[in-house]
């Protein structure tokens, strides 16, 4: 799980990657911000990409883990 800051928005989401079992094909597939609907990237997988807004808690342990 990977989290991202939406370069439009500046929200956080966390990506999260699905794979196809025994899929040896990858295609380029879309990651979109959930809070504004942005193209944020396109990254190869064998599955697909699903974007979720972040929770308060994790929003706070995500500004905890930045800080030194
Ligand atoms: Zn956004």
């Amino acid at each position: 799980m990977d989290i991202e800051v939406c370069n439009q928005c500046q929200k956080l989401f966390k990506v999260i990657g699905h794979e196809f079992p025994r899929s040896g094909t990858k295609e380029i597939e879309p990651i979109n911000c959930p809070h504004c609907g942005h193209l944020q990237d396109t990254l190869a997988t064998s599955g697909w990409w699903e974007a979720y807004p972040l929770t308060e808690e994790e929003v706070k342990e995500y500004e905890k883990n930045k800080r030194p």
